[in-house]
């Protein structure tokens, strides 16, 4: 029997496909935040979502990740977890990445719609209502995309856009461009994602690689609230070679484009000695050029292979994405997930 119709709630666009019909009325919306060293923007954060909360016409779950702060930002989601009936706090056992609080988060969520949000207010959740309404038209993922960006350096804002595209270069499936991880999610996506094996997770590409309808939601990107980013040039590139190597196989394929590029190198030289052969004594800069050109390339090959090694031997140990130390709020919440052991989770065991 096929579920009955809904309407779609006041303001929203008029049902758009068969699948809107779908969508549950009012439906509970989770928002997943996760949160490293967040002390100084958290209250301000949960104080912006407790005020949206009215005007979302869903029931409302919050979940924060504490990803292994060290200074008060658990303490203070403790408190906001006292006096909030809808809040859940995750304290992750140390500090494994945004990507892996993220990952928890999506795990715990019940809602039929999940939100993620950073916890610094750059992505305004005034925007959120416009997620909604899109997911009630229809959409499976409505995405946030930044028409502009406050409070960036010139230099992070032009290599945030070169990568995107040269990301999207390289993806096999459409991979929207301007876009961050403030998104929001129907439940048949959170649990595609979720059921995906792999422990090394890149979000960001692993939500496109699930399929579904996605769609932009324009906004502009502020300024961080309070606090500093937490995210320093070198861990932007380990986060940068993280989401190339787990997403696509095109760079081994470039190995072959080098090599090919190095043969072209090598016959042409080779003809060019053929007709002008140098005068004895007169080859050795030429060969070591070549030397080192050969070397560099084969060398930055295999370092590019042992990336794919490296990530494929850490898939083999195997060791869950993330580690619980607590659950906070909400008596009784669970993963959804249900190869999760029952009782209090200790970690993503899949
Ligand atoms: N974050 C996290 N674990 C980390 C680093 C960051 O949970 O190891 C969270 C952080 O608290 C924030 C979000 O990820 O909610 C994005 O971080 P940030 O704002 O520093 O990144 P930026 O906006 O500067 O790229
Ligand atoms: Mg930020």
């Amino acid at each position: 029997m096929s579920p009955a119709p809904t309407q779609p709630a006041p303001g929203a666009p008029p049902l758009a496909t068969p699948w809107a019909a779908h969508r549950p009325q009012p439906g509970l919306l989770s928002i997943v935040i996760p949160c490293h060293n967040e002390e100084a923007v958290i209250e301000t954060t949960h104080g912006r979502l407790a005020s949206l909360a009215p005007t979302l016409e869903m029931s409302l779950e919050v979940i924060y990740i504490d990803d292994g702060s060290r200074d008060q930002t658990l303490a203070k989601l403790r408190q906001i977890a006292a006096t909030d009936p809808r809040v859940v706090v995750l304290e992750l056992s140390r500090n494994f990445g945004q990507q892996a609080a993220m990952s928890a988060g999506l795990e715990f969520a019940r809602g039929d719609a999940v939100v993620i949000i950073d916890a610094d207010l750059q992505d305004p959740p005034e925007v959120i209502p416009e997620m909604i309404a899109r997911w009630r038209a229809g959409v499976d993922v409505a995405y946030g995309r930044r028409r502009t960006r406050d409070g960036e350096t010139a230099f992070k804002l032009i290599t945030a856009s070169l990568f995107h595209r040269l990301f999207a270069s390289l993806m096999p499936y459409p991979m929207p461009v301007d876009t961050g991880d403030f998104k929001l999610c129907d439940r048949a996506v959170v649990d595609a994602v979720r059921d995906a094996p792999e422990k090394r997770r890149y979000l960001r590409s692993l939500i496109p690689w699930a399929g579904f309808r996605h769609e932009p939601v324009w906004y502009d990107r502020d300024a961080r609230t309070a606090g500093e980013t937490k995210y320093s040039p070198r861990k932007l590139l380990a986060l940068a070679a993280d989401a190339v190597i787990l997403s696509s196989d095109k760079p081994l394929r470039l190995i072959w484009v080098a090599a090919a590029a190095l043969a072209l190198v090598g016959m042409g030289s080779l003809t060019w000695l053929v007709a002008q052969p140098p005068a004895a004594g007169q080859t050795l800069p030429a060969v070591l050029a070549v030397a080192g050109l050969l070397a560099a390339v084969q060398t930055a090959a295999v370092a590019l292979v042992g990336e794919y090694v490296l990530r494929g031997y850490r898939e083999t140990q195997g060791r869950p994405t993330y580690v619980i130390r607590d659950v906070l709020g909400q008596q009784g919440h669970q993963a959804t997930n249900p190869a999760t052991p029952a009782g209090r989770p200790q970690s993503n065991v899949a």
